[in-house]
């Protein structure tokens, strides 16, 4: 008799499998244990299958070519399915029932190029600069209604396309895309998945929109392993306090380094930045008997000019979509925006990190932490509308959250958790002070916080 498995089960059976593998519970041959190695990845970007500029081919291969591991294209509240579809993220053509006959057999979305009756970023010399790249055969334009559509590549033929065994992944996904109520940005992203859910629109408080997110997200995606991360809660100013988090403690990963969005973010020097946040999470958490908050690197690229300042480095034995997040949820990642750790390893007790220099000096390492009986008090501060910015009530904490437990000049250093830490952090990061390295571009990469 042939057993057939639904997706969902094979997908369980998959998780089931790479579970015991990870425990050890199946043998294999000695030539079967690779070592665990860092690959280099990014969970967060777009393309022209939302407001990314390029098109998807164009975008994957920017990364495959500059040595990246892994990538999911996690455009905003849309899998790039290959059912034939026209609407899609900031994209809303009127089809005519003849305009539609127009498509018969074909496949994916087509989106119109930008013209007076649509409004999308897919502007006509985008579509020139891709059939210059990829050729003629490379773009599959179709004219229907006076428009001129252009097929975006799906996920699956861009997997047959670009994905190599060892050599480059592709996870699928998306960015949950939406607002508050008030307008305030809560973006999250599923992934390792494959289908979408509308977002509520009608919450009022990031915190019940993460909740509310996070569950519906665990009732239709949880058959099978995938990763959910709060992003960027700087952006679009300061939108999420940390309070959102510490009321969400199930929630395991957020976006701590995200360049493409703070290009253009309006700072205040006054206010939190993405380490105090986090650390303001942590403490709570290692206060309360919770799971610490991670942080991962990412660039969220939109236009792909310009170098990436944002990635997430992890170590895992192979790079298989199940091995991954296995590593992610373990922790066993470092956010960067330019250097990488050579060393990077915590017994229990004392955290011991090398960077790899690549680059003449100066280095320094900071740990960072948090000690027990920490001054938990937060402060409001509600901070005035601007030209540019809304107003905005902004949590404040002490100092004593996230201080600089030891700072050392050089390029290695170790640190052994004290009784009274509740957990550690190192940050390694170029100690000159160059005026032209802005707060976010200044190289630099981050460590989970550990604890006893
Ligand atoms: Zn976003
Ligand atoms: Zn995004």
């Amino acid at each position: 008799m042939i057993a057939y498995l639904t997706r969902r089960d094979f997908l369980r059976a998959s998780a089931i499998a790479s579970a015991a593998l990870l425990s050890g519970k199946f043998s294999f041959g000695q030539d079967a244990a690779p070592k665990p190695r860092w690959y280099k990845g990014n969970l967060h970007m777009h393309n022209q299958w939302s407001d990314g500029l390029p098109l998807p081919e164009q975008a994957v291969a920017w990364y495959k070519d500059r040595g990246w591991d892994f990538i999911c294209p996690s455009d905003h509240n849309g899998f790039q399915s290959a059912d034939l579809h026209f609407t899609s993220f900031g994209s809303k053509p009127k089809m005519t029932d003849e305009m539609i006959a127009a498509f018969e057999g074909e496949t994916s979305l087509w989106k119109p190029i930008k013209n007076p009756n649509v409004e999308n970023k897919l502007e006509r010399e985008i579509v020139d600069k891709a059939i210059e790249e990829l050729g003629a055969a490379g773009v599959k334009i179709k004219e229907a209604g006076g428009m001129t559509f252009v097929r975006m590549t799906p996920f699956d033929e861009l997997v047959e396309k670009f994905v190599e065994e060892e050599k480059f992944l592709m996870i699928p996904g998306y960015e949950h895309t939406g607002n508050c109520v008030d307008k305030r940005a809560v973006h999250m992203n599923f992934i390792g998945v494959r289908e979408t859910f509308p977002y509520n629109k009608k919450i009022e408080e990031p915190v019940d929109q993460i909740r509310e997110s996070y569950a519906q997200g665990k009732d239709r995606f949880g058959g099978a392993p995938y990763l959910f991360t709060a992003n960027h809660p700087m952006w679009r100013f300061y939108d999420v306090n940390p309070s959102a988090l510490m009321g969400n403690p199930a929630v395991r990963i957020f976006e701590l380094i995200n360049n493409g969005i703070h290009k253009d973010f309006k700072r205040r020097n006054d206010l939190w930045e993405p380490e105090k946040f986090w650390d303001v999470v942590n403490a709570w958490r290692a206060s309360n008997d919770q799971e610490l908050l991670l942080g991962m690197g990412s660039d969220d690229r939109h236009d792909y000019s310009g170098e990436s300042k944002g990635w997430t480095k992890v170590r895992a034995e192979r790079l298989e979509q199940n091995a991954l997040f296995a590593a992610i949820t373990a922790g066993d990642m470092y956010a960067s925006n330019g250097l990488d750790f050579e060393t990077l390893e915590f017994d229990g007790k004392t955290l011991n990190v090398k960077i790899d220099v690549k680059e003449e000096g100066p280095y320094k390492i900071d740990f960072v932490g948090t000690k027990k009986g920490y001054d938990p008090a937060c402060k409001v501060v509600q901070v005035e509308e601007t030209e540019t910015t809304p107003d905005r009530k902004v949590e404040m904490y002490s100092d004593e959250i996230g201080a600089v437990l030891e700072s050392v000049d050089g390029v290695e250093a170790s640190y052994t958790l004290k009784p009274d830490d509740l957990y550690v952090r190192a940050k390694i990061y170029r100690a000159d002070d160059d005026p032209n390295l802005r707060w976010k571009t200044k190289p630099a990469a981050w460590t989970q916080p550990y604890r006893a």
